[in-house]
């Protein structure tokens, strides 16, 4: 379908936040997306973080959860993969900004001489850069959804909210929207909602002045018709303007229920686009899929971040993307490392489970306990599935216990290792950049990081070729260390088949072992490309094994 917009322009929505963070406005903003998608309309998004970093690929995923990486190497927000799984937008650098970013734009433009000796001032300068950020998605899709980071009344934030104050006049008022996502809370002892928290934020938001044109409304029930009018009488908003999103038993869900509160309808209305009927079938196949698995595997992941799952926000979503594609439930146990380097313990702990997964990873805390994982997976005949730190670990395991080439181990781990079977390459061919890209152990830390989507060409008759029904295809990497040429003959001769390679055969992308149900590991992230709607292969074929493993 195409849409049918009053003119050819691209229309702005953002979104806020307010009373608190955490409530899901990623989530709501990729909803939106897949509303309007089902639409026929085109969409892309932008996300705006407040926080000084320049970007999030040095952030500490305790603190600041998963780095998603996108096709083109930037370093983004998870949010990235929100939008990402829930349509068909593809997110590069250009899609996520930073304080920091904008900052550092301004100021090297300044130390360049570019404000010709003026005084460069947060308006009109910094927000000026922020307009320009935001405008670059300008002609390219129907609707460009924004998402500020944090939340309304941090001093931060303030920036980027003066910045889009502002794009409202630029813009004019059929092409852009205000939304704003905020708390509705359940008081237990007065035994009633309160819609006060709402109040204040959305008088926040005035004071900095934005009027916003709908609100997103998160409680644990739906408001009642007199709550909403209430809220709208104090927020000068029409009821229909006020949408109620209560908590959902799948993310997959959020769509549908803003459908339901007729949210996609406000939007166009307000924005004066015209579309037919959305076409929500495929999320209501999802959602019924999603609560009606005919069975349950246990996938073991023994990580470093396990006490925060959104570290491994798209490593979890891949796997239930997997279960999906097995009308399988995908349980994940997830396993501090370190926890598996006492072998007693290791085995107790992946007892029963159906497949192991281990995950990327930096640095050597709880490395041994993932090998030890692996060797079990190896020996018990488990499937088993290695990504980017977990691949190199699987090399390892093999080169230590298979081709017994004693205290084998990547330079990461062990600098004096006599055989590091994983190593910074000296030399590869960039095929992004069409160049020769050098490293060694005295490059800068981050420019050695290979980044961004990759081509890599599958072996006929192995497990990756199979999943993939190709003979080349393109993944997302994130790491600095790579699998050592000067081990090859001897790892392949014990057994070890390596199905997919760079193109020019230089660098080594996937390893297998035959002779066990399935056992993969891949140097790139699968996770960052893997959909509800279309479950990447290797999940795909993962999950399988496991829930065959389960019924043998
Ligand atoms: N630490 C490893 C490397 O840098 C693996 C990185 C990862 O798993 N993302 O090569």
């Amino acid at each position: 379908m195409k849409s049918a917009s009053t003119n050819q322009k691209t229309k702005f929505i953002f979104v806020t936040g307010g009373v608190l963070s955490s409530l899901g406005k990623g989530l709501a903003a990729a909803a939106i997306g897949a509303l309007l998608e089902s639409r026929g309309l085109t969409v892309t998004f932008q996300k705006l973080d407040p926080y000084i970093n320049v970007d999030p690929g040095t952030m500490n995923p305790f603190q600041h959860g998963e780095v998603y990486v996108t096709d083109d190497g930037a370093e983004t927000d998870l949010d990235m993969g929100h939008y990402e799984r829930y349509t068909n937008a593809v997110m590069a650098q250009k899609n996520n900004y930073t304080s920091g970013r904008i900052y550092y734009s301004v100021i090297t433009k300044e130390r360049r001489g570019e404000y010709l000796g003026g005084t460069v001032q947060v308006i009109p300068h910094i927000t000026d850069e922020i307009k320009r950020a935001v405008r670059q998605l300008e002609g390219s899709v129907d609707v460009a959804i924004i998402e500020i980071g944090g939340t309304v009344g941090d001093i931060e934030g303030l920036p980027f909210i003066e910045a889009i104050r502002q794009l409202r006049g630029d813009l004019g008022r059929e092409n852009s929207l205000f939304i704003h996502l905020t708390l509705v809370p359940y008081i237990k002892t007065a035994g009633e909602v309160k819609t006060k928290p709402t109040q204040h934020s959305v008088r926040e938001l005035r004071a900095d002045g934005i009027q916003p044109d709908i609100l997103v409304c998160r409680t644990e029930a739906p408001l009642t018709d007199d709550l909403k009018r209430k809220i709208g009488l104090f927020c000068s908003l029409n009821t229909d303007a006020v949408i109620t999103a209560i908590g959902v038993e799948s993310i997959y869900d959020v769509p549908l229920h803003l459908h339901a509160e007729g949210l996609d309808t406000k939007i166009l209305e307000l924005l004066n686009i015209w579309t037919g009927q959305p076409n929500i079938k495929p999320w209501q196949d999802l959602a019924h899929r999603i609560k009606n698995p005919a069975d349950t595997v246990v996938i073991a992941m023994p990580g470093k971040y396990v006490d925060l799952t959104e570290s491994y926000k798209s490593l979890h979503e891949s796997l239930v993307h997997g279960g999906l594609a097995n009308n399988v439930k995908v349980e994940i146990r997830y396993i501090n490392a370190e926890d598996l380097e006492n072998k007693n313990t290791a085995a107790s702990l992946l007892d029963g489970c159906h497949g192991i997964l281990v995950p990327g990873g930096f640095g050597e805390r709880g490395v041994e306990g993932k090998i030890r994982a692996i060797t079990y997976a190896r020996e018990h005949s488990i499937p088993f599935f290695g990504i980017c730190l977990g691949m190199q670990l699987a090399v390892v395991e093999y080169a230590r216990n298979v081709a017994k080439l004693d205290k084998a181990n990547s330079t990461e781990l062990d600098s004096i290792t006599p055989h590091p079977v994983i190593y910074l390459i000296k030399e590869w061919f960039d095929y992004r950049r069409n160049i020769m890209q050098v490293r060694d152990e005295t490059s800068d830390m981050g420019g050695t990081l290979r980044l961004g989507a990759y081509p890599c060409a599958l072996r006929e008759d192995t497990l990756a070729r199979t999943a993939y029904e190709t003979d080349e295809i393109s993944e997302r990497h994130r790491h600095r260390f790579e699998f050592n040429n000067d081990y090859r003959a001897q790892l392949e001769e014990a057994g070890l088949t390596i199905s997919g390679t760079s193109p020019d055969n230089n660098l080594v992308e996937i390893v297998e072992i035959q002779d066990h149900p399935w056992f993969l590991g891949c140097q790139f992230h699968p996770e960052f490309k893997s959909k509800p709607m279309r479950p990447h292969p290797l999940f795909r074929d993962f999950i399988a094994a496991a829930l065959k493993k389960k019924h043998d």
